[in-house]
This record gives structure tokens, C-alpha cells and sequence, in this order.
């Protein structure tokens, strides 16, 4: 599977029985692996529970559904700058981002616009972390990279030039590809 990361929006309507799910109320969330990556499904917990199906489920959460609001934004924070910035990060798909997404997202956990559900450790000993915004529900399945401390600090500085605007998304993700493919190379001599 090359897919590394993938964004789920959470549903407004029962994946189990096609009824609106209800504002305010409890409803389970469920990633099943599929050949392509992931599907989500949100359903009514009694739904849920009479669901006969015979696949265990990648991830599973319990949480509170919330219909959308149609509010006009007042406001753009900053906060939510760093949320539509790993969308679009997420959406670009490109694996030599992978560290820049990882970093981005813990930031955003440890500001409570993300919640972490999940994590879980693959087959070939990768680690995909399951975030879920907790205003919107969608949910990124993200690669952490097991940034190693030392690399930590670069990374970081390039979220926080993406975010401050100093540099374009196409700027890091060029930076990226070469620290990439720097990495792989073999030592050489100058
Ligand atoms: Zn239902």
C-alpha cells in the first residue's frame, strides 16, 4: 500500500442504516481497510452493534456527532490556518512530506484542534496514528516517521515558515525532496 496518510470527513448519515445521525448524540466511528486505504463509517452505536460483518475493523472510536453549522466565519485564526494547511498537505500526497504532515499534526494535537483516536502498528512495523478534528470530525490517518530528535528542529522550522507565510507550500516541498534524496545518497566527497 503506498497510500502513507488520507483524510476521512466524517458522514452525516448512518453507514449502517442511511438515517440522519442525530446532533449531539453518540455515534462510532470505524476505519475498515480496504485495498485502496481506508473507509470510514459512522453509525448510530445501536446500529453498530447489530451490524453482522465479518471483518474486524483497522480503528474503532466512540464520540459525540455534531451537525454542521452554518455560521459565517467572522474570524480566520490562526489556529485554523494550521488546520486548512494540513489538508492541503494531506491532499498533496507526497511522501517527502511525510515528516513536515507528522510534525503539523502533533502541533495541532497539543493546540486541541486534533484529538488522537488511534495508533496502530502495521505489518512491516510502520506506525499510523488516527487524529480526528474536533470541530469538524474528519479524520487523517497519518505515517508517523519516528522523526529522530535531531531532525526535529528542522522540520519544525519549516511548519512554522509554511505557517508565518515566509515560505510557500511549493518552497518546503522542494526543500523536502532534496533533504530526501540527500538522505538516501551515499556519502560523497567534496
Ligand atoms: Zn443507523
Amino acid at each position: 500500500m503506498s497510500q502513507e496518510w488520507n483524510i476521512k470527513s466524517r458522514g452525516h448519515v448512518c453507514s449502517v442504516c442511511y438515517k440522519n445521525l442525530v446532533d449531539r448524540a453518540p455515534v462510532v466511528s470505524v476505519l475498515k481497510e480496504i485495498p485502496s486505504g481506508y473507509e470510514r463509517l459512522d453509525c448510530h452505536p445501536e446500529c453498530w452493534k447489530a451490524f453482522e460483518r465479518d471483518w474486524e475493523p483497522f480503528s474503532q472510536w466512540d464520540s459525540v456527532y455534531f451537525a454542521p453549522v452554518k455560521e459565517a466565519k467572522k474570524e480566520p485564526v490562526k489556529k485554523e490556518d494550521a488546520g486548512e494547511l494540513l489538508r492541503q498537505l494531506v491532499s498533496l500526497d507526497d511522501p517527502a512530506m511525510k515528516n513536515v504532515v507528522y510534525v503539523l499534526a502533533v502541533m495541532l494535537e497539543r493546540a486541541k484542534i486534533l484529538v488522537e483516536r488511534d495508533s496502530k502498528t502495521l505489518e512491516d512495523s510502520t506506525i499510523r496514528r488516527v487524529y480526528e478534528d474536533r470541530k469538524q470530525g474528519d479524520t487523517f490517518i497519518i505515517l508517523d516517521p519516528r522523526l529522530r530528535l535531531d531532525n526535529l528542529a528542522e522540520v519544525q522550522q519549516q511548519v512554522v515558515a509554511l505557517l508565518s507565510g515566509t515560505k510557500t507550500l511549493g518552497d518546503v516541498v522542494a526543500d523536502e525532496e532534496a533533504f530526501a534524496s540527500a538522505d538516501e545518497a551515499q556519502p560523497q566527497a567534496d
